[in-house]
């Protein structure tokens, strides 16, 4: 059998890379070394009939029509506008709004001087507006500050010290402005146009994007089963001088020559409860106390009625390349960006070979993101 394309990873980048290709008449290939497909969109059902994220909550946003439009050929979406809220007192199961917002900063200060600090915030930011955490922090105004403060103490500095094993200051200022000031009583998680779950959930779309007649997938198959990476691409043994889309780790690819990539990865801890629901919200995020940075509750998303419920707990942790272990969140710093380069160097003498998704590109997307790229880099 003759492929004009072998993809690498059956996750986003490459399921959408594999389908857009094959529309196009090429023969393409997919070598997949989990024993499923979707990457980390993976669900399943679970023992109690719970439709649980494998691999983490994931909700679907975007505002790109693009995006939305290629996806919903493959799925029906079902309506859900994920909501947060954080335990932000230690030892006490009051909740507020993440982001934090006008209804949280009545919480955390009472009606009264909530009300006169919100003038303020509008005075300084308007309406409706984001506010970076960083940015807030820098405000000279006493009343500014002191709202900086107390959202960078209750809701910011130990969960991100649990994600990241460093303060706020310290991690990629993109990553903390994904969770702002929001001066509105909106309290969703996202605002985008578009947002929900698939209808009969990931795994289900991925199996209809890549049910093709021009796509063959192989699950658990490393890439390096089959392909190696010496002076040319050989495939089984043989020169291939078709494309290769890879959607691994890029110092995978190089047996980590230079020195392995920094991740964060995640250790999972689900459990099933003898009860129909557990929490007020899909997330709850601890703030202030606990291991575990946060609690998702399953059914939220799916929407499914059960008399049982699942839920995960997330422990943060530093990636060691340790057999099974995922690398699930890049640590973009100078430092890192550097090595990555090096790698990056050494992928460039391979004219056919594309870098594609959040491990081979070492950056944050989400899975409207790199959908959306995947569709350019095809184009
Ligand atoms: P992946 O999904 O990681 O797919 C890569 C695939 O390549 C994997 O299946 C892997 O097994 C395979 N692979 C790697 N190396 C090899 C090899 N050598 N041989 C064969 N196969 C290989 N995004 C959102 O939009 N909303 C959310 O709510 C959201 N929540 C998230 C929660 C968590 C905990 C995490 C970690 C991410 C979340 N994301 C979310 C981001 C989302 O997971 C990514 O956007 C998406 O997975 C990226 O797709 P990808 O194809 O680049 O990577
Ligand atoms: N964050 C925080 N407290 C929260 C929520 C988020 O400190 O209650 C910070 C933390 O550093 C986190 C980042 O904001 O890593 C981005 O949060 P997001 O929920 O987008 O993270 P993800 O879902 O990607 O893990």
């Amino acid at each position: 059998m003759y492929y004009n394309t072998i993809v690498i990873g059956a996750g986003f980048a490459g399921a959408v890379s594999a389908r857009l290709l094959a529309e196009k008449g090429e023969k393409v290939l997919i070598l997949e070394q989990r024993p499923h497909i979707g990457g980390n969109a993976y669900d399943r059902l679970d023992q109690a009939g719970v439709l649980i994220h494998q691999y983490g909550p994931h909700i679907f946003h975007t505002n790109s029509e693009k995006v939305f439009d290629f996806l919903s050929r493959f799925t029906e979406w079902r309506d859900y506008q994920h909501r947060v809220v954080a335990r932000f007192l230690p030892g006490s199961d009051a909740v507020m709004p993440v982001p934090f917002n006008l209804t949280s900063l009545r919480i955390a200060f009472g009606e009264e001087e909530g009300a006169r600090l919100e003038e303020k915030l509008r005075a300084r930011f308007g309406r409706e507006q984001k506010v970076g955490i960083l940015a807030l922090r820098q405000e000279e105004d006493e009343d500014l500050k002191k709202v900086a403060d107390y959202v960078y103490e209750h809701v910011f500095v130990h969960y991100t010290v649990k994600q990241w094993g460093t303060p706020p200051e310290q991690i990629d200022p993109a990553t903390t402005a994904r969770v702002p000031v929001f001066l509105s009583t909106d309290d969703r998680y996202f605002q985008d146009r578009w947002q929900g779950i698939p209808k009969d959930g990931y795994t289900a779309l991925f199996e209809k994007m890549l049910d093709h007649p021009n796509i063959t997938v192989l699950t658990g198959t490393p890439a390096g089963k089959r392909l190696t990476f010496g002076d040319n691409i050989l495939f089984d043994g043989a020169v291939f001088d078709g494309k290769v889309v890879y959607t691994g780790a890029l110092d995978e690819l190089f047996d980590c020559r230079f020195g392995r990539l920094p991740y964060r990865t995640l250790d999972f801890q689900f459990e099933t409860l003898d009860r129909e629901w557990f929490q007020p919200r899909g997330t709850v995020n601890y703030t202030v106390d606990e291991d575990f940075t946060r609690i998702t509750e399953f059914k939220y998303f799916s929407g499914q009625q059960l008399p049982k419920t699942t839920i995960v707990k997330e422990y943060s942790r530093p990636y060691t390349g340790a057999e099974g272990e995922i690398p699930y969140y890049a640590i973009i710093n100078p430092e890192n960006m550097a090595l990555y380069g090096r790698y990056q160097e050494l992928a460039a003498k391979y004219l056919g070979l594309v870098l594609l998704g959040r491990l081979a590109e070492y950056r944050y997307y989400n899975m409207d993101a790199i959908t959306l790229r995947a569709i350019e880099t095809f184009a």
